[in-house]
């Protein structure tokens, strides 16, 4: 940890570059002396500070300025399917560390069966392995002129989020949350499709209302025909794991909704049920409108 904090300062100390650029410089001088010694994530530290909270400065002006998003939330809370919708609306990549972990895994690097077992168990792989991957990624998306981001499942420790502020300003963290009962079901529902790695959800979530408390309903998102036989679960999607996962969020994440809390950047949304009542419900809270949305609704 001390070594990324001297080159956290020594990053910092680059005002000139890109916010991409300033990635790439983190992530060479973060070249790891010893990547195997050091795949699994530490204990979060204590340094979390826990201040009031301030008005949200939501930005009004995506056309003109490529947006810098991050979503939070809790496995099978649907960051994905938001934030991969969100950054076809607003013209940036949608990055998913856990895609770049995957990709990693499914490419039989030296890395990959170590990093396998940490996945396959909950845990968090290294914040430099992740900085890494991510770093890769930058690059890439940055030399096809790729700008701006919707970053998904990055930053997951106060680590991660101090080490980004350090090298680029985030706008808006939105912070998505569903009825804990939902979450686990979400998860076992899930299905992707090994051909076009299309996301699909076979649970259908029907919660009663009571005690004053409204009911939720949640329609499966079935696959096409064509993708229907070609369906796989993630390994890490089974009931012993994904509880493992929550309880990781509730540890190491949770902390992160209030960094950026403290500083006026986050947006709570409560999701409303499924995509049909969500999606809208979500444009309006970040002031946004989707055209096509609204004539495939209309049609
Ligand atoms: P989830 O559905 O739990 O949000 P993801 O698909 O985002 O899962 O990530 C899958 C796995 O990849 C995580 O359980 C973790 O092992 C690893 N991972 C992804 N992003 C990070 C990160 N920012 N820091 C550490 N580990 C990560």
């Amino acid at each position: 940890m001390a070594v990324l904090n001297r080159l956290l300062l020594r990053v910092g100390a680059r005002a000139t570059t890109t916010s991409h650029s300033k990635f790439r410089a983190f992530s060479s001088s973060c070249s790891i002396v010893n990547p195997e010694a050091d795949l699994k994530a530490s204990p979060p530290s204590s340094s979390s500070s826990l201040l009031g909270s301030k008005l949200l400065p939501l930005r009004q002006d995506h056309h003109h300025h490529p947006v810098q998003w991050v979503f939070l939330g809790c496995p099978g809370v649907g960051k994905g399917t938001y934030a991969s919708r969100l950054s076809k609306l607003l013209h940036v990549p949608h990055i998913a560390t856990g895609d770049l972990v995957r990709d990693e895994l499914s490419s039989s690097g030296p890395l990959s069966s170590q990093l396998a077992e940490i996945v396959n168990q909950g845990q968090l792989v290294s914040d430099e392995i992740i900085i890494n991957l991510l770093s890769k990624r930058l690059e890439a998306g940055e030399a096809k002129g790729e700008s701006g981001f919707i970053l998904d499942g990055f930053p997951r420790t106060i680590r991660q989020a101090e080490i980004l502020e350090g090298v680029t300003d985030i706008d808006l963290v939105v912070n998505l949350k569903l009825r804990e009962e939902a979450l686990l079901a979400k998860c076992l529902g899930r299905r992707i499709c090994s051909e076009c790695g299309g996301n699909y959800n076979v649970a259908c979530i029907d919660i009663k209302g009571e005690d004053g408390s409204p009911g939720m309903y949640m329609a499966p998102l079935l696959p096409p025909p064509h993708c229907a036989s070609k369906l796989i679960t993630r390994p890490d999607d089974t009931e012993e794991v994904v509880k493992e996962r929550l309880r990781i969020y509730y540890e190491m994440t949770q902390p992160v909704e209030e960094f950026y809390r403290s500083r006026g950047k986050l947006l709570e949304f409560d999701l409303p049920g499924g995509i049909p009542e969500s999606w809208p419900k979500l444009l309006q809270a970040l002031h946004l409108e989707d055209h096509d949305d609204k004539q495939s609704a209309a049609a």
